[in-house]
């Protein structure tokens, strides 16, 4: 199983060769390398010389006969598949393929002619029409155009395939859809991440980079917090359709006890089918708040009068000097951001904050570690917290500017600033001591990705295999030993004792 990184880049009109070398700058930047390049839609050129990809690119047609004509040249319409151009390979309209890095992808031309995919599951698919039902179940879908066509085959080849990405172009549109589940699939908890990307160099987002382990055969035992109902499964009680569901920053001290565990077998006639309910998570429920009896107490470190110290589940980095490094700062209320605080406590925890930074400081200073720490305030949100990581001291130079052009490639706008917003919704960044913050505003309702802040991090300090925090996840014996850990590191410099 190998930890591939993907390039997706919409449609092409005309502009093949720019397309090509910017693939390649991007692949030979500090971004890359990418394990290959997928291109959504028809490729229209007119162009008679292409140039070469710097690394593995696949492309995909409604037909064969839509093919450019310097690419007829290279590919027969027997074969239907090959490569056309130095390392752009043509997959052909409708099947299935194994890239050699060993991730599988589908790809569904949107003609009954084709037939169909052959199910099973896929790591990716592609397809030119949208599946018909996908904005069900979303409050994020787009208006889409009367142009966008939406297809019954292509629905089939989701429900036959459970991709875990699947893209589709879309002119003028960028569009991210919150995740769904199959919740019968075997091997359990497999998810689709449905993704429309504007042509190439489009006004909207036009490109999407992201990591995948290849043929993933087991998947972590906790799906993702902020799931939709899935668009594709027939449910009896259409009335009760669900929204989508209110976002959860489940890398913290969330364990999912209130989940069901689905049994693997996958086929179970006359079941009922699982609904995704909006989930409105009280204080008891809450596993930030104290007072709910089943928060993992071995991940408590330090209580304070208005706030405290956790550890995380599945933390970002382990151990130095044997004293963890990832650490959680809560307010001990039950609020979605720290804007929200009641007037009475606020000071109090922004001072306790500053107490339980400064002790950490003490603590990891000596040791050349300094405090990256990031939070996500939406008030849509759970439970207000600020998530620490203390990294190596040389290798906060450049981290900055990688967050900067992380926030660029997604499209989203980052700045530096010396306060937080007073209001509204927003994620925010500070490194070290440094008196700025980088801030990137949310436009209420907009998708953002609740693993942002991880993800840069993961990438900087190259532990791309402990980007997910499920597949980190510890087990109690191990929370509990690691919170010991800290607890005595921690205790001579602790104010609260
Ligand atoms: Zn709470």
């Amino acid at each position: 199983m190998s930890n591939l990184k993907v390039l997706v880049f919409g449609q092409v009109n005309n502009n093949l060769n720019e397309l090509i070398a910017k693939a390649n700058s991007i692949h030979n930047s500090k971004n890359g390398p990418f394990s290959l390049l997928l291109i959504l839609g028809n490729i229209i050129t007119s162009e008679d010389h292409v140039d070469a990809l710097d690394l593995p690119g696949y492309f995909t047609s409604r037909s064969f006969d839509q093919l450019p004509q310097v690419f007829k040249e290279k590919v027969s319409q027997e074969d239907n598949f090959g490569e056309v151009s130095p390392n752009l390979t043509y997959l052909g309209s409708t099947g299935r393929f194994n890239v050699a890095e060993g991730l599988s992808i589908a790809f569904h031309g949107g003609s009954q002619d084709d037939g169909d995919i052959i199910p099973g599951p896929v790591d990716i698919l592609l397809s030119h029409d949208f599946p018909t039902a996908i904005t069900d179940h979303s409050q994020s879908a787009p208006l889409l155009a009367d142009d966008v066509s939406m297809s019954k085959l292509v629905s089939q080849a989701v429900v036959d395939t459970t991709p875990r990405y699947h893209f589709a172009p879309c002119k003028g549109t960028f569009w991210e859809r919150k995740p769904f589940e199959w919740p019968e699939s075997d091997p359990a908890n497999r998810v689709t991440r449905f993704i429309a990307l504007d042509s190439y160099a489009g006004a909207k987002k036009w490109f999407y980079a992201f990591n995948i382990l290849a043929q993933q055969s087991e998947f972590p035992a906790l799906p993702p917090a902020n799931l939709t109902a899935n668009p594709f499964i027939n449910n009896s009680q259409k009335d009760e359709r669900a929204e989508d569901t209110k976002s959860t920053d489940n890398s913290a001290v969330l364990t999912a006890i209130d989940r069901p565990k689905r049994p693997l077998d996958t086929q179970q006639p006359g079941k009922k089918k699982r609904k995704t309910k909006t989930r409105t998570v009280n204080p008891d429920s809450c596993f930030f708040c104290l007072s709910n009896p089943k928060v993992d107490r071995q991940l408590i470190v330090s209580i304070a009068d208005e706030s405290y110290l956790a550890l995380p589940k599945g933390p970002l980095t382990l151990l130095h000097d044997d004293i963890p490094t990832h650490i959680l700062f809560i307010p001990l209320p039950h609020v979605p951001t720290f804007s929200s605080l009641p007037d009475e406590s606020k000071d109090k925890v922004a001072l306790e904050k500053r107490k339980y930074m400064a002790a950490m400081g003490q603590l990891y200073g000596p040791k050349d570690l300094v405090p990256v720490s990031f939070e996500i305030n939406r008030s849509d949100g759970v439970h207000a917290h600020t998530q620490i990581v203390f990294i190596r001291k040389d290798t906060i130079n450049d981290l900055k500017q990688a967050f900067l052009r992380e926030a660029e490639m997604n499209g989203l706008k980052m700045t530096e600033q010396s306060n937080v917003p007073a209001e509204g919704d927003y994620f925010v960044v500070s490194l070290d001591t440094a008196q700025e913050y980088l801030v990137i505003e949310i436009a209420p309702g907009s998708y953002f990705d609740l693993q942002f802040g991880r993800k840069v991090l993961a990438s900087h300090l190259e532990i791309l295999d402990r980007l997910d925090w499920r597949a980190c996840a510890q087990s109690p014996k191990e929370e509990e030993s690691f919170g010991n850990k800290f607890k005595q590191a921690f205790k001579p410099l602790d104010f609260t004792l």
